[in-house]
């Protein structure tokens, strides 16, 4: 199955994909992770698109382009994918089509984590990350049991530059401009499926399994 998990930053799509991953045994397709892993190997590609992260601001589309054509080339993502914060522009969206389509594939299904601004914002800026193996925590409703550290692992949480209020807002802004066109996309492709959220406290992972088993029937 070739999913799109679509929704502002802090919507759940990272958290979302790590349980769909391990249900459909899957890769999950983060381009945030492949650029962040970019900037702290300080590879070329890490020191173009350092700064633009840090502001919040878009990646350029030809270089998160490049990145996924490869990663989609490689054997695990033969089974199927989910893309975590990709296609984030119309122009990704195409290119990403034209990409499936040479090679006889397409997307079943984009999800749309519909989320309210409040609760984005909240989970944002509580939320810290084991830089080691990826797991998210959250200050708030899902505390490591020892402060700062990750149960996972054991490595030291930290919180992302762009998690901080004020970039936040500013990814917000970006994604009602540039990203939130792509609904209207897919919405015409007849793949798009909206999960709304509330309060925050819904069982998100099984609101889509209900809905992917009307696209895996
Ligand atoms: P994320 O972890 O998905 O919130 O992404 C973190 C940052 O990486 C974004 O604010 C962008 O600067 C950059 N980024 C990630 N994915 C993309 C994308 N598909 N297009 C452009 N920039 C991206």
């Amino acid at each position: 199955m070739n999913l799109i998990l679509l929704g502002a930053p802090g919507a759940g799509k990272g958290t979302l994909a790590k349980d769909l991953t391990k249900i459909f045994g899957i890769p999950q397709i983060s381009t945030g992770d492949m650029l962040r892993e970019a900037v702290a190997a300080g590879t070329e590609l890490g020191k173009k698109v350092k700064d633009i992260m840090d502001s919040g601001a878009l990646v350029p589309d030809d270089l998160v382009n490049a990145i996924v054509r490869e990663k989609l080339a490689r054997p695990e993502c033969r089974n199927g994918f989910i893309f975590d914060g990709y296609p984030r522009t119309k122009s990704q969206a195409e290119a990403l089509e034209n990409l499936l389509k040479e090679d006889g594939k397409k997307i079943d299904a984009v999800i749309l984590l519909d989320v309210p601004k409040e609760i984005v914002v909240k989970r944002l800026t509580n939320r810290r990350i084991c830089p080691h193996c990826g797991r998210i925590y959250n200050l708030i409703t899902m505390p490591p049991s020892k402060e700062g550290i990750c149960d996972s692992c054991g490595s030291k949480l930290i919180m992302r530059d762009d998690d901080k209020e004020d970039v936040v807002t500013h990814r917000y802004e970006v994604y009602l401009e540039q990203t939130a066109p792509l609904i209207e996309f897919y919405k015409q492709r007849e793949i798009l499926f909206t999960i709304t959220v509330q309060n925050g406290d819904e069982d998100v992972t099984q609101m889509v399994l209900n809905v992917l088993k009307k696209v895996r029937k």
